[in-house]
């Protein structure tokens, strides 16, 4: 779970994270930028090792500490940057993040870490993986193992070939021309296979390139989860669009003064137990999260004053991932065990707050009234259930990051199904825009009139981000899956927000899930706190449950 270049949708793209940052985004909508934990502690001596070994595990947390120390402030010029950086700052905060880059790579990768890594294989204090130093051995072996197995010039070539791809695309998403953006897609697919050979895998390809996000994920698990949704998905949407009822939109559109939306917004994330005293709340072109040490969390939002879920669904899906960084063991910070477990995983605990908790009729049994005090010229004549469906509205549209919660993951499913016959040979790029318009016509019954909002929309392929996608949509069967236990083991969760009470569900989340750090992989992980394998069924019955009386289906 390493990072990737990224910049965002925006014009003055620059490197964040190089490939050797230890900090990871996503893209589009919402961004998260997880840094590596830094420390307070050193291990201290384990009771498990003898002496020699114990002495070679404090040298590698030391060591790890230091690398966290460097990308948490690689992470926070990259929260800068995105948040305060004048406009001409740009040209020297990229040399700033791109030389912070090349000292963490040269960090991580350098021999002796391989030497104190083979020496502790062998010794008790990795004899079982899920103990705590266990964990970090395995983790710090899986990460410096791919570090190091690609070619230095594959790695400085795809570093150059993100910045030039995503130059490329921004320009080629401009003039709505595929074919300006062809070559270096081109280019960047044939890397990627280079990288997925050097990194390894068994039979299959993208295996190599998903374990970079999604560590120790197999396609086709994944591939296996996500064509159920898939099947399940196609009619609901369909049932869905040839529905009779329809809400209102236009009470969503009406004056919602930003300061208004900015307390408001604020008191949602407090209320779910987003620790201000531990954070901050900011203001950005895309929202993300950045987690920049044990305490120190940040959060971005952006305000619409005609329209109020954009703030407060980005404020409330970011808190999310900001709850899962607070929840982290402080004490482990800048080591695996101090660490989130994936993207998959960090995805399911944002789109909780953000739609199964946030979205719910409950939830705003509980903060309608505070709303309609808050923006009663807006809100004054709403009802509650008017104002629930609207926020519920369900339509299949060409753009992900603008899309529902139903039809969400048939935009996801698109992209990886398309990736995987990209990266297999099986779709040639240039065929690769006819492909997309046909995909979307069968799954959503749509055809974008452009390729600008149809291919060329996403910033991930342009910076070489393959294998990113389906975690967008593991973390929404992750966070289903989740959710459905957390009901079971505390009850009535809907009562409990209808009373305004979200802690027994945060602190159900720190129990089972953040204070674990990355002790288990996710899948593992799911299993130990559901009891069940990755489906898509906890996520179905979710979503019928929820949609069958709003749009009154059969
Ligand atoms: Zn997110």
């Amino acid at each position: 779970m390493r990072g990737i270049a990224g910049a965002g949708q925006n014009d003055r793209a620059i490197l964040l994270t190089g490939q050797d940052g230890r900090s990871m985004q996503s893209y589009g909508n919402h961004f998260v930028i997880i840094s590596s934990r830094v420390g307070w502690s050193y291990c201290g001596p384990n009771a498990m090792g003898n002496k020699k070994s114990n002495e070679t595990y404090e040298q590698l947390c030391r060591h790890a500490r230091e690398v966290a120390i460097l990308s948490a402030t690689q992470s926070l010029l990259g929260w800068d940057e995105r948040t305060m950086l004048p406009a001409s700052g740009g040209d020297y905060r990229a040399e700033q993040m791109s030389y912070l880059a090349g000292l963490i790579h040269r960090k991580q990768t350098a021999p002796e870490v391989g030497e104190w890594l083979s020496e502790l294989a062998s010794s008790e204090l990795a004899a079982d993986p899920a103990s705590e130093s266990g964990a970090d051995i395995v983790n710090l072996r899986r990460d410096f193992d791919r570090k190091t197995k690609l070619p230095q010039a594959l790695v400085e070539e795809l570093a150059k070939l993100s910045v030039l791809g995503q130059q490329a695309w921004v320009e080629a998403r401009k003039a709505n021309d595929f074919e300006r953006f062809r070559p270096v897609l081109e280019r960047t697919i044939a890397l990627k296979r280079e990288e997925a050979a050097a990194v390894g895998y068994e039979g299959e390809l993208y295996d190599a390139l998903l374990d970079e996000f999604e560590p120790g994920a197999k396609t086709a698990e994944v591939a296996k989860a996500l064509t159920g949704l898939r099947e399940q998905l196609v009619p609901l949407v369909a049932a869905i669009a040839q529905s009779s009822r329809r809400p209102n939109m236009e009470l969503l559109k009406g004056r919602f003064p930003i300061a208004l939306q900015d307390q408001f917004g604020r008191r949602c994330a407090a209320a779910i137990g987003f620790d201000f005293a531990k954070g901050r709340l900011d203001t950005t072109n895309h929202p993300f999260c950045a987690g920049l040490g044990p305490c120190d969390v940040r959060l971005t939002t952006r305000y619409d004053e005609r329209f109020l879920p954009g703030s407060l669904f980005s404020t409330l899906h970011e808190a999310g991932h900001g709850i899962y960084d607070q929840g982290l063991p402080r004490e482990r910070y800048g080591l695996p065990t101090g660490e989130a477990v994936s993207l998959g995983i960090h995805e399911s605990q944002s789109r909780m707050w953000e739609n199964f908790v946030g979205r719910s009729r409950a939830f705003w049994q509980h903060f309608f009234p505070l709303a309609q005090q808050t923006f009663g010229e807006a809100l004054g004549r709403v009802s509650l259930d008017e104002f629930y469906f609207a926020i519920n509205d369900v339509r299949p549209s060409l753009i992900r990051t603008e899309s529902d919660e139903v039809t969400y993951n048939l935009h996801v499913l698109v992209r990886f199904e398309l990736e995987l016959a990209l990266l297999h040979g099986d779709l040639p790029v240039r065929e690769l825009p006819g492909a997309w318009h046909a995909k979307y016509r069968e799954y959503l019954g749509i055809e974008s009139p452009t390729d600008a909002d149809g291919v060329l929309q996403d910033v991930h392929w342009s910076s070489g981000a393959f294998g990113y996608f389906p975690t967008y949509s593991l973390g929404n069967l992750y966070a289903a899956q989740f959710f459905e236990q957390a009901g079971r083991d505390l009850g009535d969760l809907d009562a409990m927000f209808a009373r305004g009470e979200f802690m027994p569900l945060r602190e159900w989340l720190r129990t089972r899930i953040h204070s674990e750090g990355r002790r288990y992989p996710a899948a593992k992980l799911g299993l130990r706190v559901t009891g069940q394998p990755l489906s898509h069924d906890a996520l179905i019955r979710h979503l019928r449950r929820k949609f069958t009386p709003l749009y009154g289906l059969k």
